[in-house]
C-alpha cells in the first residue's frame, strides 16, 4: 500500500507531523521500533501498580501554538500542572518561579497514546533501510516488510537518522549533511528505584540541582502517576558519558547514592533498574524547525533538535512544521 507520507518515529514530533498532515488531507503511516508509541515520552511499569516516567519528566510551554493544545489537554483532564518549580534539594520547600510544569495523568507516555489515536502505526519495527525511488521512498523494516510513500519524514535523533541514511547509501546534499552533522545529543543514565517506606522529597515531589552529577530525583507516587513508591533519578550528560561503559552495578550504586539522602528513616531501595538513553536531549541544535532535504524525493528531517527549543515543546513545534513543509513539498 502506498501512502502520501511515511514517518519514521512515533514520538512527539512524528505524531504532530502526522496530525498536521492528516488535517491537510494527506494519508500517513508511522513506523517505530518501540513496543509503544512515544519515544522519549516514556513510562515504565514497575512491579504491581508502579509506574515511572523515565524519559521526559514534565514539559513547559512558551509558544501560543502549543498552549492552545495544552489548554485542550487540560480540559480533557489528560495533563495537569505538576508544579511551578523544583527545590534544588538543599531546602525542604520548593521555590516556584510561577511557570507551570505539566505532567500527564498515568505517565508521560499517555500523551503520546492520546495523540496516536486513529493513525496507522507499525510498532516494534526497526526501519533498516531507505531507498529513493522515481515516485518517492521505499523503506524496509526488521519484519521484512516494505513501506512505500511519496514523502518521508525522519524523526529519530539525528545521529541515528544519519547512520541509517549512510547505511542505506542515501547521500544528502553536502550542505544539508554538514548542517545536520553538527547536531549533537547528550546521553543520560537513568535509575528507576523501587522504594520500601517513605521518601522526603520536597513538594511537589522532585529535586533538581544542575550543580550535581545526578541532577534530578523525583517521586512518581508524589507526582501522582504511581500507586507504589517509585523514584526516578537522572545523571547529567558529562557523568553519563564518563560512566557509560562502567558496570551496571557501579552505575546503579552511584544513582542510588543520590536517592538515599531523600529516604526517611527505615526506608530502603529494594531494586533499581537502569535505563541508558544514548540520545536524551540535544546539546547542539539546528536553527530552523525542520529541514527539507535538497536534491532528493520529498524528505523532511524533524525532532527536538530542530528550532533551538529542544525538549518536548521543541519536538512538538518541529513536528507541526515538518507536516507543513511536507504538505507544501508534495502539493
Ligand atoms: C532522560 C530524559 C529526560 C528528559 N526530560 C525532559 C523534560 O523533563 N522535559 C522536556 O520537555 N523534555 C525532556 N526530555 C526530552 C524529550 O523527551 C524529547 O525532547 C522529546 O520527547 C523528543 O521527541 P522526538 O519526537 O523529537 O524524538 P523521540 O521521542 O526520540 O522519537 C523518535 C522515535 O523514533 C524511533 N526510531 C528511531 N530510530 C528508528 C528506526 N530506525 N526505525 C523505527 N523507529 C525508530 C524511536 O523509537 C522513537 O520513538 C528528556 C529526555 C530524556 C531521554
Amino acid at each position: 500500500m502506498t501512502v502520501d507520507v511515511l514517518i519514521v518515529g512515533a514520538g512527539m514530533s512524528g505524531l504532530m507531523a502526522a496530525s498536521r498532515l492528516q488535517a491537510r488531507d494527506y494519508s500517513v503511516s508511522l513506523i517505530d521500533r518501540g513496543r509503544s508509541v512515544g519515544g522519549r515520552l516514556a513510562t515504565r511499569r514497575v512491579g504491581d501498580g508502579g509506574l515511572a516516567d523515565h524519559g521526559a519528566q514534565f514539559f513547559t510551554v512558551r509558544s501560543d501554538t502549543m498552549q492552545t493544545y495544552v489548554d485542550r489537554w487540560l480540559a480533557l483532564n489528560l495533563v495537569y500542572i505538576w508544579g511551578t518549580g523544583w527545590s534544588d534539594g538543599s531546602v525542604k520547600r520548593t521555590a516556584g518561579d510561577g511557570y507551570p510544569r505539566y505532567a500527564v495523568r498515568g505517565g508521560m507516555n499517555q500523551l503520546a497514546k492520546h495523540l496516536a489515536q486513529g493513525f496507522d502505526i507499525a510498532l516494534d519495527r526497526l526501519v533498516t533501510s531507505l531507498r529513493p525511488t522515481a515516485t518517492g521512498w521505499e523503506l524496509a523494516d526488521s519484519d521484512g516488510q516494505t513501506h512505500v510513500g511519496r514523502g518521508l519524514i525522519m524523526t529519530p535523533p539525528m545521529p541515528e537518522s544519519l547512520e541509517l541514511l549512510t547505511a542505506s547509501r542515501v547521500y544528502l546534499h553536502t550542505q544539508d549533511f554538514a548542517e545536520l552533522r553538527r547536531i549533537r545529543f547528550g546521553p543520560c543514565l537513568c535509575g528507576i528505584h523501587e522504594i520500601e517506606g517513605e521518601v522526603d522529597l520536597p513538594a511537589p515531589g522532585a529535586a533538581q540541582n544542575f550543580q550535581s552529577e545526578i541532577y534530578w530525583v523525583a517521586d512518581n507516587q508524589l507526582k501522582g502517576i504511581s500507586k507504589t513508591r517509585i523514584v526516578t533519578s537522572h545523571a547529567n550528560a558529562k557523568f553519563s558519558r564518563q560512566n557509560w561503559d562502567a558496570s551496571e552495578a557501579d552505575i546503579v550504586l552511584e544513582l542510588e547514592s543520590a536517592v538515599k539522602p531523600y529516604l526517611k528513616e527505615g526506608a530502603r531501595i529494594v531494586n533499581t533498574q537502569l535505563k541508558k538513553w544514548r540520545y536524551s536531549v540535544p546539546l547542539t541544535t539546528y536553527p530552523h524547525e525542520c529541514m527539507l532535504a535538497q536534491d532528493l524525493p520529498a524528505l523532511v528531517f524533524a525532532g527536538d533538535a530542530f528550532g533551538g527549543r529542544g525538549r518536548v515543546e521543541g519536538a512538538f513545534m518541529s513536528g507541526l512544521a515538518a507536516g507543513d513543509a511536507m504538505a507544501n513539498a508534495l502539493a
